[in-house]
């Protein structure tokens, strides 16, 4: 049996025989998905043992640093730079207490969602892969279909996670392909300004610069980070005093206030 100790001192694991290439955008947690799948292990914890990793759960694997994860690029053939930075390891003097590395940005860790598998049931259908933004928790929507994510299977109502290796297009527990489910579009008015607040935690830096260069002072002096968190704190007390002023920047700001507030429900299926 292989240890944490001895990957470390020995990096080289023997990669698995059929291998997956990460999109741009996608998560640690979707790529480690897609592996089992493509290798035909039964859950994800199988497969990151093979790299000396052993977790209690299997999420939490997005919050190590890339010293823990060391033999995971060999195992699934990719570079170190693809896990390392799909990986969100603590950041100290971040300007949040408890901040992590969001792809060369920084947020508060409790922004970052590792236990639920949150989908947009239409993107999955575009591409079968698990994107990054939708680990944030502040964003109730995927900018790329416009719909509002789910977070329960609607066939089976059961919370969708990370534990069995079915891929992250179908329900671990019924196993029914999440695809051809549709949910609730968010209204086109709000779009405009939920794409900037969805761009500035892009894992693209240049797509998070030019978001922020849409914002008004002071916010865009300020890290990616630091701006989504206080959009996300002033729409939410924006929402709360609901301004009656006009336009500009209240309207962006209440705008982005429901992301923090709609908390994501499934529309089940009768
Ligand atoms: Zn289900």
């Amino acid at each position: 049996m292989t240890t944490n100790n001895a990957v470390r001192g020995s990096a080289r694991v023997r990669p698995l025989f059929a291998r997956v290439a990460p999109h741009w955008d996608e998560s640690l947690l979707s790529l480690v998905s897609r592996s089992c799948a493509a290798n035909v292990f039964e859950r994800p914890a199988d497969l990151m043992r093979f790299a000396g990793i052993r977790v209690a759960r299997c999420g939490s694997i997005v919050f190590m640093d890339s010293q823990r994860t060391v033999a995971l690029p060999d195992l699934l053939s990719v570079p170190p730079e693809d896990i390392g930075l799909r990986l969100h390891p603590r950041v100290v003097d971040g300007g949040f207490p408890e901040g992590v590395d969001w792809y060369g940005a920084v947020l508060p860790r409790r922004y970052v969602e590792s236990r639920t598998r949150r989908v947009s049931p239409l993107s999955l259908r575009s591409s079968p892969y698990h994107r990054s933004t939708w680990m944030i928790r502040p964003l109730s929507f995927c900018a790329e279909s416009w719909e509002r994510l789910i977070r329960n299977c609607p066939y089976c109502e059961r919370t969708l996670g990370w534990h069995q290796a079915l891929g992250p297009w179908r329900c671990e527990w019924c196993g029914r392909s999440l695809r051809h489910y549709r949910g609730e579009q968010v209204l086109k008015d709000l779009r405009s300004d939920l794409q900037i607040a969805t761009d500035l935690v892009s894992p693209d830096a240049t797509t998070r610069r030019n978001a922020l260069s849409k914002l008004p002072p002071p916010f865009c002096k300020w890290g990616a980070g630091e701006a989504f968190a206080a959009i996300v704190e002033l729409g939410t007390g924006a929402q709360i005093h609901k301004p009656d002023g006009d336009p500009g920047d209240a309207i962006r700001l209440t705008a982005c206030s429901r992301l923090e507030t709609s908390s994501p429900t499934s529309k089940r299926s009768s």
